[in-house]
């Protein structure tokens, strides 16, 4: 990629950012700091080519084209924080993420038009009091509101991962404010948990995103379908 491809997939980047995603407080990376490209430009502009139809790209793919940039970056964390600090709606495979196709060690930019799913921005985020945290915790006593592991422990399925709690949503359809948040666990607390509403103990009680339709066998699909047709009175959807 030449310095006019990157240039011209930022403005692209650009563009979709003050249309769809400035107002849901996702951070845009500058393009350069002094004369260099910034990490996170490159990151973006990287996983944006050939914008929509986007490709998962490998994060030692990513680390090389950085690479002609950075030399010395050996391990490129752009594309994560760029999703989970940042806002923007990059995914990457995990191990026990079943409803994207994307691999282990993969990112995919998956659109320009949405922000990270349950990214509220970190204004709100900060606007939660610790000691608001702190008594919610307590509540919890310390531990995942889903699986029950405990702060500073050994996490029950992953022995190996000391328990750290972070703040969940119940529902990551709405704002990570006072009422939506519930104490989970860094392994509970996954991009793969918004396709779920919890209720405050930690269990599933909705879904939040219909692509999880796509994951059922088709009986239970059909069964939906039905469901579905006679609400609605077989009218065309309307998208
Ligand atoms: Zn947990």
């Amino acid at each position: 990629m030449n310095n006019n491809q990157i240039e011209e997939i930022y403005s692209l980047i650009f563009k979709y950012f003050n249309k769809y995603l400035k107002s849901q407080n996702v951070k845009m990376p500058n393009l350069k700091s002094g004369d260099s490209y910034t990490k996170d430009a490159l990151t973006l502009v990287y996983l944006a080519q050939n914008y929509p139809n986007t490709k998962a790209v490998t994060k030692s793919e990513l680390t090389r084209f950085i690479q002609q940039f950075y030399p010395d970056v050996n391990d490129v964390q752009q594309a994560r924080h760029l999703g989970a600090q940042k806002g923007w709606y990059i995914l990457s495979g995990t191990r026990n993420d079943n409803f994207t196709n994307i691999k282990p060690g993969e990112y995919k930019l998956i659109t320009l038009e949405s922000s990270y799913p349950g990214f509220t921005g970190q204004k709100r985020i900060e606007n939660i009091s610790g000691d608001y945290w702190e008594d919610l915790k307590r509540a919890y006593n310390y531990r995942c509101a889903t699986c029950g592991s405990k702060e500073g422990e050994a996490n029950y399925n992953w022995p190996e991962t000391i328990t750290k709690l972070q703040k969940g949503h119940m529902d990551p359809n709405k704002p990570l404010e006072e009422g939506n948040i519930i104490p989970q666990c860094e392994k509970c607390n996954r991009a793969d948990r918004n396709y779920w509403i919890y209720d405050s103990k930690g269990r599933v009680i909705k879904i939040a995103n219909a692509k999880v339709i796509d994951n059922c066998s088709i009986e239970i699909q059909k069964q939906i379908y039905a469901r579905l047709y006679k609400k609605f009175k077989g009218e065309k959807p309307t998208e």
